[in-house]
């Protein structure tokens, strides 16, 4: 199951979400609102900008987002 990266719209929070089908709608964790926004980049592009925690496997095949290179990012 591919995790994309949102952010919020309402209170600017990056957050990652696994997602089942297109067309989800997606409730921010943090204010619940539904003003979220799907961030075209997944996680194996995050370095160190705050977010933390994430880390670039060597060669691996995947990212820590989509867990076996199968998001269009990490090929
Ligand atoms: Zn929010």
């Amino acid at each position: 199951m591919p995790i994309y990266e949102y952010t919020c719209k309402a209170c600017h929070k990056d957050f990652e979400e696994l997602v089942f089908g297109a067309g989800d709608t997606v409730k921010c964790p943090a204010c619940g609102s539904t003003k979220t926004e799907k961030l075209m980049s997944c996680s194996c592009f995050k370095t160190s900008d705050g977010q933390g925690g994430y880390s670039l496997p060597a060669s691996s095949g995947g990212c820590s987002g989509c867990s076996g290179g199968n998001c269009s990012s990490c090929k």
